[in-house]
């Protein structure tokens, strides 16, 4: 079943890309294998030239990957999707393939702590430079253009103070410029958020997120045109940071149940947001689906919800923040998100710990801040178990 307009998206989750074996099996195989066989030494050198479509090695193509690289292309409406080993090497991939010395780039400040290192500090030693900027106001972006600028990057809502980024109108501008707008759509999720109905060029996952859903194994993928897929493909193959087997056979069952969780996840979110929104400990939630959210309209435009992470900031600074978090007897901290197990964090010193303070500030990352992922538990127990450190505040 390979027909990706036809059907909902809910059908899609289950249906899309999957092969059936010889053996008629029900659920999609696992086919832990590294190489393949051929029937003879012609068509081993037909499919090493690519004469003849197949698998040959599984650091280029394995059936188990396919599926998952088809179903995710379905959802997302992509006309091409290439699965990778995490999120990061999606990101790697992409700007790799895409890029060369002398390239530019756009990107959002508040972009992933992983993925401003690797534009700030990686990228530049390539002769690729990067300008990070402040906010979402797309002017602002379009001033930064210049003639050499290949790739405009942009996370929305962003991770982890939720800012909302108007994909049409900064793909408007990068096109303007000759330039490719990426989209992270990890806080989303094609469930909530279609990044290339509104313009986009390429989607980026970390699959380890929301795909997989119960924290189990890291992935990733770009989904996008399929000249511009073919491109990252021919990085990746040589390059290698594939994604295994093992952990696309998960992540494609994590698709069956993406919606239902993330529905799920995104009303508790609300309720929980509102609830936050109304203690007197807590000086500020940044929330999407929240009315005073600033960009509360553009975020009900593009997405279906406001999604399943809550950002609220305590009154006080690091010590009050750490004590919510030390009091929690339930929630996990940690830094992982998109789980259906509630977790939190404390951004300035977990995740956005390595960028430089200047740069926090910058993105508004607070020491009062804290990061909910907001889980399946019921939502009075998440909100008791911070009720034990907000108390305190
Ligand atoms: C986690 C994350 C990544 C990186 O993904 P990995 O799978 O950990 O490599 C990229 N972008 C966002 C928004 C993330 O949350």
């Amino acid at each position: 079943m390979n027909e990706k307009a036809q059907f909902h998206i809910d059908t899609l989750a289950v249906r899309a890309g999957q092969e059936r074996s010889q053996f008629g099996e029900h659920a999609e195989a696992l086919y832990l294998t590294s190489s393949f066989v051929f029937d003879n030494a012609a068509q081993a050198a037909a499919r090493f030239s690519g004469a003849e479509e197949g698998n040959v090695y599984s650091r280029f193509t394995n059936p188990t990957v396919t599926m998952f690289q088809e179903r995710l292309a379905a959802l997302e409406g992509a006309d091409a999707c290439l699965a990778t080993a995490s999120g990061m090497a999606a990101i790697l991939s992409t700007v790799m393939a895409l890029l060369k010395s002398g390239d530019h780039i756009v990107a959002a400040r508040g972009i992933f702590g992983a993925s401003q290192q690797l534009f700030g500090t990686i990228m530049p030693r390539f002769g690729v430079d990067t300008s990070f900027i402040p906010g979402s106001t797309p002017a602002a972006f379009k001033v930064a253009l210049k003639p050499n600028t290949k790739l405009v990057f942009i996370e929305t809502p962003s991770n982890p103070l939720t800012e909302v980024f108007d994909i049409t109108a900064l793909a408007e501008l990068a096109h303007a410029a000759g330039a490719l707008l990426v989209v992270d759509n990890c806080f989303c999720s094609p469930a909530l958020q279609r990044p290339l109905d509104f313009g986009a060029d390429l989607v980026i996952h970390s699959a380890t997120k929301y795909l997989d859903g119960q924290g189990r194994v890291l992935g990733g993928a770009v989904c996008g045109g399929k000249g511009l897929i073919e491109e990252v493909f021919k990085f990746l193959r040589t390059a290698g940071p594939t994604l295994s087997a093992f952990n696309a056979w998960v992540i494609l069952k994590g698709l069956e149940t993406l919606k239902i969780r993330m529905l799920a996840q995104s009303a508790s979110a609300l309720d929980l947001a509102r609830r936050l929104e109304a203690h007197p400990a807590v000086a500020r939630v940044f929330y999407p689906g929240l009315p005073s959210h600033p960009q509360y309209a553009l975020a009900m435009r593009q997405q279906a919800t406001g999604g399943g992470i809550v950002a609220f900031e305590v009154k006080g600074g690091r010590e009050e923040a750490w004590r919510v978090i030390d009091a929690c007897k339930l929630l996990s901290i940690t830094a992982n998100l998109g789980d259906v197990k509630t977790t939190l964090t404390h951004p300035a010193s977990t995740t956005h710990g390595r960028i430089s303070p200047e740069a926090r500030a910058e993105s508004g990352i607070t020491e009062g801040l804290l990061r909910i992922a907001v889980g399946l538990e019921a939502v009075d127990d998440i909100e008791a178990d911070l009720l034990h450190g907000l108390a305190g505040c």
